[in-house]
């Protein structure tokens, strides 16, 4: 299993990852209006995997912008692939190699269109036209063949790495003592549930609502239907 380590007291917002997801992935560009932020596009969008996320902050009386480079996770035992599969078998695909999670053309059978539904952290995006969903895909084929995902291979300050799961593991923590001494809040975020791990040196509220989630947690509107399509599919298989 593969993992991401995104260290972002490093991040200068360069937008470098964001580019390189839309040429690696073939995605193209957003129309956008200025919305009085350096955030642009403003979301995530079926077009859109990688968002360099801008806020500006007070804390302890001194203004910070904070940036937050923001891609699905990568979950460990995905809330999404639990609900995908309850609608449609093979909707959301986890890649036992790699821990890659993605969306098939048969997510367009899972019947919301509430992101939050799917995902604690709100990532996935549903395209309006086809209703298939959408995210980053840890650039599987790359990493198939040996090559770092698109967006850690152009990040100039070292804000990203990747690599087997342990490695990323033991620097994350190796990173997070060396981060501490000059940010004493820092810290970790969902290390035991998630294959993209960020590194945070204020309060993780301060960057986004959703930097921080329980990937371990479904609610229990989300399993009551999981349950019931689960015996609708039993029904339909027994005859
Ligand atoms: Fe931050 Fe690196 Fe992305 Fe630039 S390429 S925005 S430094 S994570
Ligand atoms: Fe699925 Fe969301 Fe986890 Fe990504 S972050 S694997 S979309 S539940
Ligand atoms: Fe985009 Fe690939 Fe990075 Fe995911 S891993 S955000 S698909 S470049």
């Amino acid at each position: 299993m593969k993992s991401f380590l995104v260290d972002l007291t490093r991040c200068t917002a360069c937008r470098g990852c964001q580019v390189a997801c839309k040429q690696w992935n073939k995605l193209p560009a957003t129309e956008t209006s200025n919305w009085g932020s350096h955030q642009n596009p403003k979301e995530l969008n079926p077009d859109t995997y990688k968002l360099v996320r801008f806020e500006e902050r007070i804390i302890e009386e001194k203004l910070h912008w904070l940036f937050f480079p923001e891609q699905c996770r990568h979950c460990v035992d995905p809330p999404c692939k639990a609900v995908g599969d309850g609608y449609a078998e093979g909707a959301v695909i986890q890649d036992p190699d790699t821990g890659a999670v993605y969306y098939t053309d048969l997510s367009k059978d899972i019947d919301t269109d509430d992101p939050e539904e799917l995902c604690p952290y709100n990532i996935p995006r549903r395209n309006p036209e086809t209703g298939i969903w959408s995210k980053c895909n840890m650039c599987n084929d790359r990493v198939k063949n040996g090559l770092k995902p698109a967006c850690v291979q152009v990040c100039p300050t070292g804000t990203m790495e990747f690599g087997d799961r342990e490695d990323i593991l033991e620097l994350a923590q190796k990173r997070l003592e060396t981060v501490k001494k000059e940010f004493p809040k820092a810290q970790l975020i969902n290390e035991d549930t998630v294959n993209v791990i960020y590194l945070v040196g204020y309060d993780p509220a301060e960057y986004y609502e959703y930097l921080m989630a329980d990937a371990g947690s479904i609610s229990p509107r989300l399993f009551h239907r999981r349950q019931m399509f689960a015996g609708l599919r039993r029904m339909r298989q027994t005859g």
